[in-house]
C-alpha cells in the first residue's frame, strides 16, 4: 500500500490550479540530472495527455549522456532559446518549480521567473526551500523528484495517464537520484512505486544501461586517472579528495557529466564514509559531496561551500582558487577532527616519487 504522504489540502489547492488554467511552464535547477529532467518531463508528458499546453524550461542544458531521456530534446534552454523561454514564461499561467529548493538554483532564468504573477508550485525533495512559493511539496525524505511526482499523479487519480512514455521518464530519477537503488530508498514503498512505474511495460534494461553504465572512451580514461592519480585518502578521518584542474579535465576532452559518478568511488573503500570531489570550472570550483550513514555532506556544504543539498549527496560552489578550495577541504578536516592529524596516503605515483632517491 502507498501512503498518501502529501497533505490532502495541499492537493486539492494543486488539483484546482491546475483545473483554472491551460498553459503551463515546468522548470528545474541548473546542470539538470537525471531526477531534474525525469520528474520534469514525465509532469510535462501528463499534463499533455490531461488536455493541457505544457512545457519544461530549463536554465542551461542537460549533459549529453542524458539525451536519451523521451522528451529531452523538445526542452527550451535558457542558454540556447531564450526567445522561446521568454516566450513561454509571458503566456503562462502556473509555473512548476521541480527538484530545486531556493531560486538561485536556477541562474538567471530566476530573474525572469521573479516578477511573474502567476502561482508557483514547488515539488522537491531538498532541505529548507524558499518562501517564495504558492504550492508547496517539499518532502526531504523522499529519494528523489520523481518519487515526490508519482505521488502527486496518484494522489491526484492521475495515474491511468502514467503511460510508458511518463514512467521511463520517473524511472530514471528514481535509479539515479538513489545510485542505482543504492541509498536514500530505504522505504518500503520506494519499491512499491517501482512496481507501479514497471508495470508500463518500457525497455528497463535499456534505459538501465543508458543511466547507469554508459560513458565515453574519455570519461572512463579520466576517471581512471583521476582514481589512480588524484584521489587523496585519509583514512583517519574517513575522508576522500580528488581535485581535478581545467588543464587535467581538458587533456580528457572533458565534457558535462564525464564526472558525474566519481565522488561516489572512494566510497567503495571500507574506512571511508565521505568523499569530496573538487573541479576547476570556468568561474568557479564545482565542489561535489557524498557521504554514507548519518555524517551530513550537507551540513558541510553549507557551511564552507556555498551549497547544500541532502545528507549524503550535496554540493557547492566555491568563488576563488583551486588552491584556495583544497586549502579549505583541509581546514574542514581540521574543524571536523582537532585532535586527529591530518596524514593522506598517497597515491602509487607519489609513493614510488617518494621511494626514488
Ligand atoms: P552533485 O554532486 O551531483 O552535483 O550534487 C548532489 C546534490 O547536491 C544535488 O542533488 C543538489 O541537491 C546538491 N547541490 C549540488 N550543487 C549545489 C549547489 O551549488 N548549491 C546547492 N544548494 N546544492 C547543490
Ligand atoms: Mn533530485
Amino acid at each position: 500500500m502507498i501512503s498518501s504522504i502529501i497533505d490532502q489540502n495541499t492537493v486539492d489547492r494543486l488539483r484546482s490550479l491546475i483545473n483554472g488554467v491551460h498553459r503551463i511552464v515546468i522548470t528545474c535547477h541548473k546542470s539538470p540530472d537525471g531526477d531534474a529532467l525525469g520528474s520534469t518531463l514525465a509532469l510535462c508528458h501528463v499534463l499533455r495527455r490531461l488536455g493541457k499546453e505544457a512545457y519544461v524550461v530549463t536554465p542551461d542544458m542537460a549533459p549529453k549522456a542524458l539525451e536519451f531521456i523521451p522528451g529531452v530534446r523538445d526542452i527550451a534552454v535558457f542558454t540556447k532559446h531564450e526567445a522561446r523561454v521568454r516566450h513561454y514564461l509571458e503566456q503562462a499561467e502556473l509555473l512548476f518549480c521541480l527538484d530545486f529548493n531556493a531560486m538561485h538554483r536556477i541562474d538567471r532564468l530566476g530573474e525572469l521567473i521573479e516578477p511573474l504573477k502567476i502561482k508557483r508550485v514547488l515539488i522537491d525533495h531538498h532541505l529548507d526551500p524558499d518562501d517564495v512559493f504558492d504550492v508547496k511539496i517539499s518532502v526531504p525524505e523522499a529519494s528523489s523528484t520523481c518519487e515526490l511526482v508519482f505521488r502527486v499523479f496518484m494522489q491526484m487519480g492521475l495515474l491511468r495517464f502514467m503511460d510508458r512514455h511518463a514512467a521511463s521518464c520517473l524511472y530514471v530519477g528514481l535509479l539515479t537520484d538513489t545510485g542505482g537503488f543504492a541509498y536514500s530508498c530505504d522505504n518500503p514503498e520506494f519499491y512499491e512505486i517501482m512496481a507501479s512505474v514497471m508495470r508500463r511495460n518500457f525497455d528497463r534494461i535499456t534505459l538501465y544501461n543508458k543511466a547507469m553504465n554508459t560513458f565515453s572512451a574519455d570519461s572512463l580514461r579520466l576517471q581512471g586517472y583521476a582514481m589512480s592519480e588524484k584521489m587523496k585518502l585519509f583514512p583517519q578521518h574517513g575522508a576522500s579528495l580528488i581535485v581535478l584542474s581545467k588543464e587535467e579535465l581538458e587533456r580528457f576532452n572533458y565534457s558535462r557529466g564525464d564526472t558525474e559518478t566519481l565522488v561516489n568511488k572512494p566510497l567503495a573503500i571500507p574506512e571511508i564514509y565521505w568523499s569530496v570531489f573538487l573541479r576547476e570550472d570556468v568561474d568557479r570550483i564545482k565542489v561535489s559531496c557524498r557521504s554514507q550513514g548519518d555524517f551530513s555532506v550537507s551540513d558541510i556544504c553549507a557551511k564552507y561551500f556555498n551549497g547544500g543539498g541532502h545528507q549524503n549527496a550535496a554540493g557547492g560552489d566555491f568563488m576563488g582558487t583551486l588552491a584556495e578550495a583544497e586549502a579549505l577541504f583541509y581546514k574542514v578536516l581540521g574543524d571536523l577532527f582537532p585532535d586527529i592529524p591530518v596524514n593522506e596516503t598517497l597515491t602509487p605515483s607519489q609513493e614510488q616519487q617518494e621511494q626514488t632517491p
